[in-house]
């Protein structure tokens, strides 16, 4: 997926593991590449490129293997496969984002299916693997509260006066650039995780995650 906040041609994670997989892929140096699928969804079927197999992609060998998924899964989603497999290469900050659960997932899609084209909740689970930057729930009410009382942004030599001078640069006049403030800021070192539940808010900063949903 060629999202904007996507690292650029090679320098990108993503275009990196697409190339080595691919022969025939041609990286564009002036693109970005933020987000490498594997999986069934609809926008990025994986292809299956073994002529032996007849299926020519992953939802129709799971469509004719349903034993591959385990009983509970297989019963439990309709015969689905319920994760995707991403590998994330940010350049800028992620729009902030909290997910529903699965009830209110189903409510909004049956109320408006355009803006919520999906029943499902997706529970996230981030991974780490080069040093990593973002923003996961709310911090203690009395952490907010410092900051409030010391008048965020009069101190801009700290941690977080830096990031805020730079996602203001990058977000110009954005409300969210004070996000920072409001929740838990955490730097993964390679190989640590964070997990994201249902209403958790949370945005991708810096690194490339790779995540499960
Ligand atoms: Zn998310």
């Amino acid at each position: 997926q060629q999202y904007a906040w996507g690292k650029i041609g090679s320098n990108s994670e993503v275009a990196r593991l697409l190339a080595s997989s691919d022969p025939l892929a041609q990286i564009a140096e002036d693109k970005p590449y933020a987000e490498l699928w594997m999986g069934t969804h609809p926008r990025g079927d994986a292809k299956i490129l073994d002529n032996r197999i007849s299926q020519k992609t992953l939802s129709q060998w799971i469509a004719e293997n349903q034993d591959s998924l385990g009983s509970k899964v297989k019963d439990t989603f309709n015969g689905n496969l319920p994760f995707l497999f991403k590998v994330l290469s940010v350049e800028t900050p992620l729009s902030i984002q909290a997910h529903p659960n699965k009830e209110l997932a189903e409510k909004l899609h049956l109320q408006a299916p355009q803006h919520y084209p999906d029943a499902n909740h997706k529970p996230e689970m981030a991974i780490a693997l080069t040093p990593f930057q973002g923003l996961c729930g709310f911090r203690p009410v009395e952490e907010i509260v410092t900051f409030l009382k010391t008048a965020a942004g009069n101190n801009m030599e700290d941690i977080f006066g830096e990031l805020l001078l730079q996602l203001h640069q990058q977000y110009p006049g954005d409300i969210g650039c004070f996000a920072i403030y409001f929740l838990n800021l955490l730097t993964l070192k390679p190989g640590e995780a964070m997990f994201l539940e249902a209403n958790v808010p949370h945005a991708y900063l810096k690194g490339g995650p790779w995540l499960c949903r």
